[in-house]
């Protein structure tokens, strides 16, 4: 996308700016993507808190069978005179290991990707959609979900960064309401409560810095996967605390934001703040800065998303501004954390780079949480995937799931010379 089509996107958000939102109905048909990851346990844990708002009736997950079946359990405890929910697993073996249980019944869909589509497809009846699959996977059930027209409480960062023409689209052909999870975008939505798109000028993206905020370059060469891990403020999967500790996050974050608000890339800033209190801005037209706040919580965020922004008694902890004290805001070292520079330059190219940028991202995180490969070297791998693959437009989701598989096979082979080399 050239940054002339990018800013005709302005006043056009995929966000419904400014739009009253659906009244959904009470139980609510609540499908849970990656139900037994950091975001669909406390989806779960909100099912819990307001029984009569949710009736959960499909799951998917990708291998943790022990975990599913507690949550299953539990749910039979919860929603005792509901059907029990249509249940998705995506991995091959882990499927093999649910399907010899036996009392899944009908009730297990079959294997593989297309598992994750089925969950949101196959029930009868579906409002609401709580995605939080980690990767490029989430793309095609959120297209679904946005096909089916219900609501989709988004926290997959990638299918926005993958697909985000293709989800815009499917989102208005299918009459679909998309609200974002992801802590930052929930707090612009916050902020944009009762605006317009066109009354937006600026959007201002805090970032937490992550581990290494002032570790120094040299020092990077050197950081464990520990040390990688060891997020400051957020507890999260271990994706996307490596994303955290590159600023990749950030990144994709920026990609998203774009999509999600209808703002060119020009008007994103991203500002460093490392108490994490501030989850994001938006400065207006008229110059007046809006900002959310709060402890990190991520409960906050995805409930806002669920409830269509309705804010339910919530027992997170409340910011205490006097202790806090003291509100510190730096800019982004850009030489240090390269994986910044090139999500936002990736971005701005449009077409075919967040794909490659995302997938090559996907896999050097993997080599790092294997051992594999050293945390500096993650923004080695995506550069030089990025630089190897033909830069081009995408039309349809099988076309963006095959420029995906043929990055993925590119960074591997990027990563192979890199390592090699440095042996
Ligand atoms: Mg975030």
């Amino acid at each position: 996308m050239t940054p002339d089509a990018s800013d005709s996107l302005r006043g056009r958000p995929l966000y419904p700016c400014g739009q009253p939102l659906r009244q959904l109905p009470r139980p609510a048909a609540l499908v849970v993507l990656g139900a037994t990851g950091s975001i669909g346990r406390q989806t779960l844990e909100l099912v819990t808190r307001f029984p009569d708002h949710w009736e959960v009736v499909a799951v998917a997950v990708r291998s943790r069978v022990a975990e599913l079946t507690d949550l299953l359990t539990h749910l039979a405890q919860i929603q005792p005179t509901a059907k029990p929910p249509l249940v998705a697993v995506t991995d091959e073996a882990a499927h093999a290991k649910a399907a010899v249980r036996g009392d899944l019944g009908g009730r297990l869909l079959p294997a593989g990707a297309a598992a994750l589509v089925a969950a949101v497809t196959a029930p009868e009846h579906v409002d609401c959609v709580v995605n939080g699959v980690v990767g490029a996977v989430g793309l095609a059930p959120t297209i679904a979900a946005a096909e089916r027209g219900v609501r989709i409480a988004l926290a997959n960062k990638e299918s926005l960064v993958v697909g985000g023409e293709l989800v815009r689209a499917a989102v208005r052909s299918g009459g679909a309401e998309l609200l974002p999870v992801d802590s930052e975008h929930s707090a612009i939505a916050q902020c944009l409560s009762g605006r317009q798109p066109e009354e937006i000028e600026k959007l201002v993206l805090t970032a937490s810095g992550g581990p290494f905020r002032t570790m120094p370059a040299e020092k990077l060469r050197e950081v464990t996967v520990q040390e990688v891990l060891a997020h400051p403020t957020w507890n999260m999967g271990p994706k996307i605390t490596v994303d955290s500790a590159t600023l990749m996050n950030k990144g994709l974050e920026v990609i998203e934001a774009h999509h999600l608000f209808g703002v060119p890339y020009r008007d994103i800033d991203v500002v460093v703040h490392p108490g994490s209190y501030v989850h994001s801005c938006v400065t207006f037209r008229d110059g007046a800065v809006m900002a959310q706040l709060g402890s990190p919580d991520m409960r906050v965020p995805l409930m806002y998303a669920m409830a269509g922004e309705k804010r339910w008694p919530l027992a997170a902890e409340r910011l205490d501004l006097l202790r806090i004290g003291t509100l510190c805001f730096e800019p982004p070292d850009l030489e240090r954390f390269v994986c910044l520079r090139l999500a936002r330059e990736a971005g701005e190219a449009g077409g075919t780079a967040p794909i490659v940028l995302n997938a090559a991202n996907e896999v050097a995180v993997a080599a790092l949480l294997e051992g594999r490969l050293r945390y500096v070297d993650i923004a080695s791998v995506i550069a030089s995937t990025l630089a190897a693959m033909p830069q081009g437009s995408v039309a349809s989701v099988t076309e963006a799931l095959a420029i995906d598989a043929a990055a993925r096979r590119e960074a591997e082979a990027s990563l192979i010379r890199l390592v090699r080399n440095a042996t």
